[in-house]
């Protein structure tokens, strides 16, 4: 039943039709000063679903926070109905320190649903858990790679549930992974509590980059018309295929990579990724993928050490011919084609000098 009762955040009521900034008090310092979420209620003068936006859980991922930000800074949203909360910081101690955990060593992404007599973490999950996710229908958790890797840009979640599944499509990246993610996870714990939810893994943490901007903010967009909160039409990608398994290619030796291949793009089994070069500038080996995929994520570090991880590709449950004609066909303006260049801009890519032959329709489905 839509609320018309003003939502409750904590002791903050928020009437219809009105926007409010609150504080929810989740921990303290060791001075005993409260720690609090910064939370934006934006509710519609008529009622509707709830939509929970969070970024930041793991702290160091702000990528999430630049799209709330920008939710925030730009053209207010007219919002038809509804209620948008905005929660751009989870982890506010992590956030603080420029680091993905709780200062108890926890990852609080494996911390929820919590406890109210557990540890400094689990305290913090439960808060969360019980005064904000639950009074959420929906919800999306913006998250980046970890340390020195990239992700293009993908949506997980767990695809059995229909609502879910709603939402992962809604959103409008290109990949959408089927995946209910960790135990303990928020996306999992506010799954199971009534709030279906999806994440956004996009871009580098420690950064906010333009075009993940872009990406979050359509995509959070997308989902608000999707449930007739937002007027207009949604902006589709050139393609959308669900992934349901992945793998990560690794280095055999140490040395210095060049890749060959970009966040976002289709590779054919046994095309080149990498040539894995020594100090001295000799070739070691080429790393190539094994089977027809998609680069999911990859790493932004050249140097490897044996069996760190290279480039994640995801195995879409679509042929790679049907993506790469999709991709032809979309103008050189679309996002994700800007996201394939732009993703790779501080990474060195150059072409594989080589006998390996371009794909062809015969020899691999291209
Ligand atoms: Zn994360």
């Amino acid at each position: 039943m839509p609320r018309t009762s003003p939502f409750k955040i904590g002791k903050h009521a928020v009437p219809l039709g009105r926007t409010k900034d609150i504080f929810l008090q989740v921990s303290q310092r060791y001075t005993g000063d409260p720690i609090s979420l910064p939370i934006r209620v934006m509710r519609a003068h008529k009622p509707g679903p709830v939509v929970l936006v969070t970024a930041a859980v793991h702290g160091d991922e702000i990528n999430g926070t630049g799209v709330i930000h920008e939710l925030m800074f730009g053209q207010p949203l007219a919002l038809t109905q509804g209620v948008l909360v905005l929660v751009p910081v989870i982890n506010i101690f992590g956030f603080e320190n420029q680091n993905r955990y709780m200062p108890d060593r926890r990852d609080l992404n494996r911390c929820f649903p919590g406890s109210e007599k557990g540890s400094l973490s689990s305290r913090v999950a439960h808060i969360i858990i019980n005064q904000l996710i639950k009074h959420c229908d929906y919800g999306i958790d913006l998250h980046t790679a970890a340390n020195s890797r990239t992700n293009f840009p993908n949506v997980r979640g767990d695809l059995s549930e229909p609502q879910v599944r709603r939402l992962a499509k809604a959103f409008g990246c290109e990949l959408i992974v089927n995946s209910k993610g960790p135990v303990g996870s928020l996306r999992r714990e506010a799954t199971k509590v009534g709030c279906p939810t999806i994440i956004l893994e996009a871009g580098e943490p420690c950064k906010i980059e333009p075009r993940v901007l872009e990406v979050g903010t359509r995509g959070v967009t997308n989902v608000l018309i999707d449930l007739g909160m937002l007027p207009g039409e949604p902006v589709r990608p050139a393609y959308q295929a669900r992934v349901s398994k992945s793998l990560w290619i690794r280095s055999e030796v140490g040395g210095i990579l060049r890749f060959h291949v970009t966040p976002g793009e289709p590779v054919a089994a046994g095309q080149p990724v990498a040539t894995n070069a020594s100090v001295f500038g000799k070739e070691q080996n080429v790393l190539v993928s094994p089977v027809d995929g998609i680069i999911l994520g990859m790493t932004t570090l050249p140097t490897v050490k044996p069996g760190e991880p290279v480039c994640h590709v995801a195995i879409p449950n679509k042929s790679l011919r049907s993506v790469q004609k999709a991709l032809n066909q979309a103008p050189d303006s679309s996002l994700g084609t800007r996201l394939r260049e732009d993703l790779a801009t501080n990474i060195s890519v150059t072409e594989h000098e080589g006998d390996w032959a371009e794909p062809t329709q015969e020899n691999n489905g291209f």
